[in-house]
């Protein structure tokens, strides 16, 4: 069954806004899903340690086939491509990070997959992208979009580029 996926998009290094451009590209080429809509690009200030670069944020929905493990694995993939390192400290810097946010209304906790993701409903970073492009969306177990945005974390986001 087809159903539209939301893909939180962030990088802090080699070019960010560059790395979150090119993770657009690679999202418009995973199997059996249509890339259907991307958000303007966002700068933001780091969680965790302050002594990293600010972030680059943009979210994307796409319309799918896969199950939410295949879509998880085909966006660990586009991260390696782009020379993702892993091990590195929580919340510290990196080139790209792709979160699966929501999978159509589903709830979904396993091993390696937690949907809604966990941190969705507080940052700005990610709330502010993803109602440009889904503004009436209920986040199941949180609430609407606009009850979240008006209670979330702010990490000073600012407009970079306008999505389409
Ligand atoms: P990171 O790339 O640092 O954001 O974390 C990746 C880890 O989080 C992987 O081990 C994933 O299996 C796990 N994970 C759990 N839920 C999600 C989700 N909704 N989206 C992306 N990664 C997730």
């Amino acid at each position: 069954m087809r159903l539209i996926a939301y893909v939180g998009i962030g990088s802090n290094l080699d070019d960010p806004v560059a790395q979150v451009q090119e993770a657009f590209e690679e999202l418009e080429t995973i199997p059996d899903s249509v890339l259907v809509a991307r958000s303007s690009l966002y700068s933001s200030k780091p969680m965790g340690p302050v002594d990293q670069p600010d972030y680059v944020n943009a979210v994307a929905a796409i319309d799918t086939l896969l199950s939410p493990e295949e879509l998880l694995a085909a966006l660990r993939s586009i991260e390696d491509r782009q020379g993702r390192e892993r091990g590195g400290e929580k919340w510290g810097p990196r080139i790209l990070d792709l979160d699966l946010l929501l999978y159509g209304k589903k709830k979904i906790k396993t091993a390696d997959l937690t949907v809604p993701h966990p941190g969705l409903h507080e940052r700005d970073f990610v709330i502010i992208p993803l109602a440009e492009i889904a503004g009436n969306l209920n986040i199941p177990g949180r609430g609407s979009l606009q009850s979240l945005i008006k209670l979330c974390e702010n990490h000073s986001l600012k407009k970079l580029i306008t999505g389409k």
